[in-house]
């Protein structure tokens, strides 16, 4: 079918109830592009419908240097995806009641993330979005619907997916920040560090709800000599910034010194980030996992026992298992939950830790004898996690000096400048002894896997067999059940959200054999996400998944309520 039989259609339709709708699903050839018609909404009210374009490579014409690894291919599609975004915003017009006339694609926010919106695959460019059907009331607007992918559409993909179109050096910049925003990452580990921040970049965010960065009174990061690390970049060249070594490393400062703000960045420093983000020269190993305290999160036979043993009502620790566990409690789950499929550095922010989980002091120890007492505290664990295992951890503690004897590098915040103070921090704990006896025992302990159980994971509700919507970045709506994952930091898009759904409901139904353990069936979900990309996830063509990593992923199936486990 073509273009015209497809305005022929349109228009022979006009007027018609919007069932007549139904029968244009299929492909359209439009001569520059193909065009997908996947699924057709019921009513205009209903969610809009889901169409593919797929741009050749020989009318798209992406130069091959954009295109020539991953890294760059998907900094520039990140790039594209926003174009076509934006295009759609300036072009489309409303086409009647509702949500008539909607031209939609999945907008990247900063970071930089696979999308199913918008794929390159050798040179081939294919961009998913959403459409609004164009209707009065229940009539079908047959002209309207005409002009909407006749005029409308054709001019989005004019101007946003054949490569004439676009800004050249912006396309470079977005391909090649993405390249050093990898290459970056992959050398931290050879060069003994967990993160890197480059001088120069913007660490403070908009607002609470605006992640671009702030724009008024900034100040940019200034490494301190101490800490000063330079790395090449295939494309920046030489970067200059605060490295932050392995072990334990402490944040200290005064409130309102940019603590928080710097944790955040290395968070998100898992990711890369777009051009012009602040962050962009920001690289975090990609097994940095951010935990918290968070209490009335649901718990399912995690071993907790290196931080807590010896619960009232002798409680298990060893599998313990919570539909409402404390700030401790949940904290420890977090931790153990992250070492138990690979986490390598853990992040941890006083704002959001439970305070008798992170210090015991010695004044404590004397009143609540150990043996009353069924935490040891993570100051008595964090070496051990180190030495033993090889886990590194960045803290920020502005309340408690504590931890000066267990850090190997302390650096304090100081008007949003970084200093290193380690040998003062050191010195002050050789001259003012904290007098608390440890309580860490001989080693860490152990961290055992866990294997889901795949009928403990029900995606039906109602007579649906399988139910799974996302209602925000932090909600999963599975089959009955509601996941909340909003403590999950390091989930940074809803896209994320929805893709995890959907593998959780993948992975249930393919890996979870009942003798897997979780880290197993992770690393096979990825081999196949490697081996046929990310729209593997679901059997029909969506475009709006977003690439996540095992450990928010690991995190949803974790926050199941229902979930069931064997060891
Ligand atoms: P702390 O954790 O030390 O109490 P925060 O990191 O929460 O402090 O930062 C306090 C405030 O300062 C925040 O509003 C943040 O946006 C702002 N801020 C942080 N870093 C910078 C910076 N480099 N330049 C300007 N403002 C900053
Ligand atoms: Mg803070």
């Amino acid at each position: 079918m073509t273009a015209q039989d497809l305005s022929d259609h349109f228009r022979r339709i006009d007027g018609a109830g919007y069932k007549a709708y139904k029968n244009i699903r299929g492909e359209y050839d439009f001569g520059d592009f193909t065009l997908f018609i996947d699924h057709v909404q019921g009513d205009p009210f209903a969610a809009p419908s889901r169409v593919r374009v797929i741009v050749p490579a020989e009318i798209a014409r992406i130069p091959p240097e954009l295109i020539e690894n991953r890294n760059r291919s998907i900094g520039l599609a990140s790039y594209i995806a926003g174009e076509f975004a934006r295009s759609a915003g300036q072009v489309r017009e409303r086409r009647g009641s509702g949500k008539s006339g909607l031209i939609e694609m999945d907008r990247p926010g900063q970071q930089v993330l696979e999308r199913t919106a918008l794929m390159l695959d050798g040179g081939e460019v294919e961009g998913r979005f959403v459409v609004g059907l164009p209707a009065a009331g229940r009539r079908v607007l047959g002209r309207q619907a005409d002009q909407l992918f006749g005029s409308d559409l054709v001019e989005i993909v004019r101007r946003s997916l054949l490569f004439s179109s676009l800004d050249k050096g912006e396309a470079e910049k977005a391909a090649f920040t993405n390249e050093d925003g990898d290459t970056l990452r992959a050398t931290l580990e050879d060069r003994g560090l967990v993160a890197f921040i480059a001088d120069g970049s913007v660490l403070p965010r908009c607002s609470g709800v605006d992640d671009r960065p702030l724009t008024e009174n900034v100040i940019p990061l200034r490494s301190p000599e101490s800490l000063r690390i330079s790395i090449d970049l295939p494309h920046a060249g030489r970067v200059t910034g605060l490295g932050i070594p392995v072990g334990v490393t402490l944040i200290v400062g005064g409130g309102f010194h940019g603590k928080s703000t710097l944790l955040n960045a290395l968070e998100n420093g898992v990711y890369n980030h777009r051009p012009g983000d602040g962050r962009e020269r920001i690289a975090t190993v990609d097994s940095a996992v951010k935990v918290r305290a968070e209490d009335g999160r649901s718990v399912a036979g995690v071993d907790i026992s290196p931080f807590i043993s010896a619960l009232p009502a002798d409680r298990d620790t060893e599998s313990f298992t919570s539909e409402n566990a404390s700030g401790s409690t949940s904290q420890a789950a977090n931790i153990l939950e992250a070492l138990e499929i690979g986490a390598r550095v853990l992040l941890i922010d006083e704002d959001t830790a439970a305070t008798n989980f992170m210090i015991r002091d010695c004044r404590m120890q004397q009143l609540i004898a150990k043996e009353k007492e069924p935490i040891t505290p993570f100051i008595d664990k964090v070496g051990p996690l180190y030495e033993e295992l090889g886990v590194s951890t960045i803290l920020v503690a502005g309340g408690s000096g504590d931890y000066f004897d267990v850090a190997h590098t302390v650096i304090a915040m100081d008007e949003y400048e970084p200093q290193e103070v380690t040998d003062r921090a050191k010195r002050i704990a050789e001259n003012h002894p904290t007098d608390r006896s440890a309580e860490g025992g001989a080693g860490f302990g152990s961290i055992p896997c866990r294997i889901p159980i795949a009928e403990s994971i029900d995606p039906s509700r109602g007579r649906r067999e399988e139910s799974i919507k996302i209602r925000d970045r932090g909600t999963i709506q599975f089959g009955r059940e509601t996941i909340d994952i909003s403590a999950v930091s390091q989930i940074v898009d809803s896209s994320q959200t929805r893709a995890i759904g959907a593998a959780i409901l993948l992975a249930r139904e393919e890996f979870m054999d009942g003798h897997s353990t979780l880290s197993e069936i992770l690393d096979r979900l990825y081999v196949l996400i490697a081996e046929r990309g990310l729209s593997v996830l679901s059997r029909r063509p969506v475009g709006d998944h977003a690439m996540f990593r095992r450990y928010e992923m690991a995190a949803a199936i974790n926050r199941l309520r229902s979930l069931r486990v064997r060891r």
